[in-house]
């Protein structure tokens, strides 16, 4: 075959297990051959569309099928899928949407806010539906499918072609596109391979969402690579997880920590039949050891991974079978993937910024030349803003980052975005915001506000004007007014002073 691309995945796969459920839904299985036709059919239609290689398409959606498809579809055309965070306000999605100009937005149901904005009306562009009830006289992916032939495809794609554009936020308060090639993924799922036995029997529940690299990359394409079945659930539902598990023999799973703690604090955990899970996977946010522990009390260890969205994730696992997992090396992120390298910066002992390069490293971020020339140094080595120890053994252990940003949920939140549109509220002067710690989503964010002379403003005011601007996962908890913020000599806020002074969660600052 001419191509060498993602696209290619699943013509290979339908010669080789047709028959073979690659998707199933809701308890309706879709086959190697099934995705073949579903995917090549859409790729015709979205030609005739107008979608030509190298376009972006931009798809905004739950977990399902048709994501998975379309992304096979534009995969073949030598295309580029922009997956969107169904969790972002209308704004957000705006900048992204006119950052990465889609020939296409195809959309869900779901999202009229986002779809009806004006920031996104204004962008003109040609929305799709995923099905007829998005949009009353908008084309339907079924339509566009059905307007394709089911000639095969094979066009030239090399892995160095770009296949995905994965936003993340920044310290600048900016989402950057992170490039990612047919290349970079096919060799972090190559990683994945040496790294976990992943079967072709293999069973796994993808229900984090497909518009991170972590479920998309680590969970879905492994096991279709490998010929297994991935159960596509629309959104997380830890008891519905629950069931699943035990009835379909789930065998692989991909979580973020908030996502292992639901689960296990969920009726039934305690005596449920949870033999068949081999591959638990964790990443992208720190995990406790006491919920390992949990997990580990009914027979199951979780496999912790470190990564980054622009290492397509994977950097880092501590691997059920390495030396220590279940025990001394608990809690460490273990150690690199095979085709990937990790060295710390600074020669001040053992703790340093992590560095990582390999196939699976993205190439830059999309139109931004200066972030991605501000992001790498001389061998493509990138700059990960996190901070890691690395034992004797040479195990890796994230111990803070450098880069100003929490996590909440699995979600990354930058304060420099949120402190951007708190200032956009003519009754603050000035706005720090900081991530606290919190039992369920890890960490929550903040703010501690300076009103303007005269104004008046209160905790409630402040975050329902935040909600419609930045996503719910963004919008702190709470709300502290200060009369004045810490800054050092040159005026710039010292961040970890009121970290100090306004970050701790007792019965005064709840
Ligand atoms: P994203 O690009 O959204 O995947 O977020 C990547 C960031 O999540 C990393 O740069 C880390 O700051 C954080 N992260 C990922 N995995 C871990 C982990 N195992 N432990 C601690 N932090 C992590």
């Amino acid at each position: 075959m001419n191509d060498r691309g993602m696209g290619s995945w699943t013509t290979r796969r339908a010669r080789m297990t047709p028959e073979r459920a690659a998707l199933a839904q809701d308890g309706v299985a879709t086959t190697y051959r099934e995705l073949e036709v579903r995917a090549t059919r859409l790729a015709h239609g979205l030609r005739l569309r107008g979608v030509e290689r190298g376009d972006r398409v931009a798809y905004l959606g739950w977990n399902s099928v048709a994501f998975v498809e379309t992304m096979f579809a534009v995969a073949k055309l030598g295309a580029v899928v922009v997956p969107l965070n169904t969790r972002l306000a209308a704004p957000e999605t705006a900048f992204i949407l006119a950052d990465c100009a889609p020939r296409l937005l195809i959309a869900d149901q779901g999202f009229d806010a986002v779809l009806d904005s004006g920031e996104v009306r204004a962008l003109g562009l040609d929305l799709v539906g995923v099905d007829d009830r998005v949009r009353a006289g908008a084309t339907t992916l079924g339509e566009i499918r059905e307007s394709g032939s089911g000639t095969a495809l094979d066009e030239p794609i090399a892995l160095g072609d770009l296949f995905m554009i994965q936003y993340t936020s920044g310290t600048t308060g900016q989402p950057k596109g992170v490039m990612l090639t047919h290349g970079n993924i096919t060799w972090n799922v190559y990683n994945l391979l040496v790294d976990m036995d992943v079967r072709s029997t293999e069973v796994a529940l993808v229900t984090a969402p497909l518009f991170h690299t972590a479920a998309l990359n680590q969970a879905l394409f492994p096991v279709l690579l490998k010929g297994g079945t991935a159960l596509i659930e629309a959104k997380w539902d830890p008891e519905r997880a629950l069931r699943l598990i035990e009835k379909d023999g789930v065998t692989m799973l991909f979580g973020v920590t908030s996502m292992y703690q639901s689960l296990a604090l969920t009726p039934g955990f305690d005596t449920a039949e949870l033999s068949s899970l081999r591959n638990a996977l964790s990443g992208g946010a720190p995990i406790p050891v006491a919920l390992l522990q949990t997990y580990r009390a009914r027979g199951l260890n979780i496999i912790q991974g470190y990564g980054l969205t622009e290492a397509s994730p994977g950097v880092t696992m501590l691997r059920d079978t390495d030396p220590g997992a279940d025990g001394a090396k608990l809690g460490s992120a273990g150690t690199p993937c095979f085709f990937t390298d990790v060295r710390l910066t600074g020669d001040s002992g053992d703790t340093g910024e992590i560095l990582v390069q390999g196939p699976n490293v993205s190439p830059g971020y999309w139109n931004r030349p200066d972030a991605t020339a501000a992001a790498y140094e001389a061998g493509h080595w990138l700059h990960t803003g996190d901070l890691g120890r690395r034992d004797a053994d040479g195990h890796l252990y994230i111990v803070d980052r450098l880069k100003d940003m929490f996590i909440s949920g699995g979600e990354n939140v930058y304060p420099a975005e949120v402190e951007q549109a708190i200032y956009a509220h003519a009754a603050v002067a000035e706005c720090a915001v900081i991530g606290i710690p919190d039992r369920t989503w890890g960490e929550v964010g903040r703010a501690i506000v300076v009103l303007r002379p005269g104004a008046a403003l209160t905790e409630a005011e402040l975050l329902a004007f935040l909600d419609t601007r930045i996503a719910r996962y963004k919008i702190p908890k709470s709300v502290v007014f200060v009369d004045e913020l810490a800054h050092n000599a040159s005026g710039k806020l010292i961040k970890a002073r009121i970290r100090e002074l306004h970050g701790a969660v007792n019965e005064e600052n709840p």
